[in-house]
């Protein structure tokens, strides 16, 4: 019999299991620089789009919950993309290149 397969918590942004390890970030709902101290547990590719997509400024102001970050058209299509990526993927390329869509 094979061991049970661990049980890895659902990403907030996008639903895929978490792997515990280098895959793995934490997101604060509201930026530190304003004061905030919540965070939430995310993939490092998921956690790297929110910052890509949206300022500090617009994180606080209209994008501090999980369902409104959900909602944003680009990140929304992001989702999409990424659900059909292994639960460990790392974008090496999607950082440091400025590239802009
Ligand atoms: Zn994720
Ligand atoms: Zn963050």
């Amino acid at each position: 019999m094979p061991p049970p397969a661990p049980f890895h918590p659902p990403c907030p942004l996008c639903g895929r299991p978490m792997v515990p390890g280098p895959s793995l970030n934490e997101h604060h709902l509201i930026p530190r620089t304003y004061g905030g101290r919540d965070t939430v547990t995310m993939h490092r590719i998921c956690h790297a789009k929110i910052h890509t997509v949206l300022s500090e400024a617009e994180l606080r102001d209209h994008y501090h919950t999980i369902a409104s970050l959900r909602a944003h058209p680009d990140i929304a299509a992001f989702l999409r993309w990424v659900s059909r990526k292994p639960p460990e993927f790392i974008d090496r390329h999607a950082s440091g290149r400025g590239r802009r869509r």
